[in-house]
């Protein structure tokens, strides 16, 4: 999609420190990390948010999928054995600022209870 900002990034068309790439998914580092590690793990296909996930466009395996890359993220940085957060921030009161699905990957350091972005 042509104003969306992660589009752009799978596109190549903005710069980003791309940390796994495959046919459907794309993981880059965050611009504005929380923490020591923080990923971002996105569909290559413009899908706005969790909210529209079915079974039409292969829901179930595309949430799998941005799950077990993030796994072997975790472990690829050496953080999944003391532990991670992982979010998906979903429209107007889970604070999604970007409406492209993506998965927060968040680690490398004692986290605090909030991770407190508002
Ligand atoms: P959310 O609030 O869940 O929609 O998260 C959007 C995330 O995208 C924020 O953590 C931003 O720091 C991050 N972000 C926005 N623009 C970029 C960019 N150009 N490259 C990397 N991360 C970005
Ligand atoms: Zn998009």
């Amino acid at each position: 999609m042509k104003d969306c900002i992660f589009c752009r990034i799978v596109n190549k068309e903005l710069p980003t420190e791309i940390v796994y790439e495959d046919d459907e998914i794309l993981a880059f580092v965050d611009i504005n990390g929380l923490a020591p590690v923080h990923i971002l793990i996105v569909p290559k296909e413009h899908i706005e948010s969790i909210n529209d996930l079915d079974d039409k466009i292969g829901g179930k395996d595309l949430a799998g999928k941005l799950i077990m890359i993030a796994q072997k993220i975790a472990r690829d940085k050496k953080i999944a054995s003391d532990g991670y957060k992982l979010l998906f921030r979903v429209s107007k009161h889970g604070q999604q600022e970007v409406p492209h699905i993506h998965l927060h990957l968040i680690g490398g350091a004692q986290l605090e209870e909030n991770i407190g972005v508002a």
